[in-house]
């Protein structure tokens, strides 16, 4: 049974490592590493690793060819030789490119950091490597090894480390995934929608539109008739959602378009609905006699559905009620490594990163004050489960 005030114990640590936590956090931010740029996420990198070096743990660098190298850092508790392990995850790449910092510059202002890339998620991987620190320092006796999985492209679709995460992932009793949490007070993730896009290129035939309209196949037509039947399979209240997101199609006016394409978003909530989704895609067939049309693309991520993070969730609510915490939880729309690693049927919470606003935008921000506290939750949450 894990000492009823282990949380407080770790945040109690925590609190006087703020300072600390910040000139972390300023190193990693000020190293830009864009998701595309590997010379650069390379040198974020090479900072990271030395941090977590300086932990004593295991740290590994995991070349890749175009995408900075990703990082798996191992601690073994003093006594365990358990093959039992926890996966911490995150990634290290950023959506912006060289030289935001200029315009965006790392500063501390009324207890918010701002800079790019701080929110999601660099914060969230100081968090966790102060965790580390804690849970060191505090000797409790850990039965499961620890890795850490810090990616390079999880902003471009994660094509570089899915395996590995999800290798890494099939080996945990839990997943942890260090994405920023939601809102000001720092909701857990416990359920992420399944994302996916769907192609759709209509083949019809030109045609004067003046004088020989009834030689031609209208594509535009043709894709608008479909669109209208795929914008039926929208279903909000079980989380469905398909949207279609950009059309072309057509040369000019007095020419009846051959050629007609549109892209759709598509997010599920549940497993069946995204199977059922993809399901009808394949059974498409023109409306139009003398149309064809390809079909491309289906979900890249399947859903994180709430049922893989609702154990995890209640024990991270009650060791953050331990500090006076109270911690929520919710739902959104965008995925994350956490999708990954939840199809496989392995315990994933995600979301237990920082607490801030602005992902992706010009006023990203953390609130420097809560980094103790949700480092301190993961520590505990390492230790209990
Ligand atoms: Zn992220």
């Amino acid at each position: 049974m894990p000492e009823p005030n282990l949380p407080k114990n770790f945040l109690r640590h925590l609190k006087p490592r703020l300072p600390e936590m910040l000139a972390t956090l300023r190193k990693f931010v000020t190293t830009e590493s864009p998701s595309l740029e590997k010379a650069a996420a390379d040198r974020c990198c090479d900072i990271m690793a030395a941090a977590w070096r300086k932990r004593n743990a295991r740290v590994e660098r995991l070349a890749q060819k175009h995408r900075g190298d990703h990082l798996r850092v191992t601690w073994w508790p003093h006594k365990s030789r358990s093959s039992a392990q926890l996966l911490v995850l995150g990634h290290y790449d950023t959506v912006y490119s060289t030289g935001t910092l200029a315009k965006m510059p790392f500063r501390i202002s009324a207890d918010k950091a701002y800079g790019p890339g701080i929110f999601d998620m660099k914060a969230g991987i100081v968090q966790a490597l102060f965790a580390l620190e804690a849970l060191q320092e505090s000797k409790i006796a850990l039965s499961k090894r620890l890795v850490f999985l810090w990616t390079s492209d999880e902003e471009i679709g994660s094509d570089s480390s899915r395996k590995l995460l999800e290798a890494e992932a099939r080996r945990s009793d839990a997943v942890f995934v260090l994405e920023p949490s939601f809102g000001p007070r720092g909701l857990i993730k416990t359920a992420r929608k399944g994302i996916g896009e769907a192609e759709i290129i209509v083949h019809g035939r030109a045609s004067h539109a003046g004088l020989a309209p009834q030689e031609g196949m209208n594509a535009i037509h043709e894709l608008a008739l479909q669109i209208e039947r795929m914008q039926k399979w929208n279903d909000l209240r079980r989380g469905v959602s398909v949207n279609v997101c950009k059309i072309e199609g057509g040369t000019r006016t007095n020419v009846i378009p051959e050629r007609a394409k549109a892209i759709f978003d598509l997010r599920a909530l549940r497993a069946a609905d995204m199977r059922r989704i993809e399901q009808r895609l394949r059974a498409l067939r023109p409306i139009l006699s003398s149309a064809r049309f390809e079909i491309h693309g289906g979900f890249s991520r399947p859903p994180l559905e709430h049922k893989i993070s609702a154990t995890l969730f209640a024990r991270a609510k009650s060791l953050a009620s331990q500090m006076g915490l109270a911690l929520g939880e919710c739902t959104v729309g965008g995925g994350s490594d956490g999708n990954l690693t939840a199809a496989l049927g392995i315990p994933t919470l995600d979301g237990l990163g920082a607490v801030g606003d602005g992902a992706h935008s010009a006023h990203e921000h953390i609130l420097t004050n809560t980094m103790p506290a949700r480092a301190a939750l993961l520590a505990a949450l390492l230790a209990t489960t």
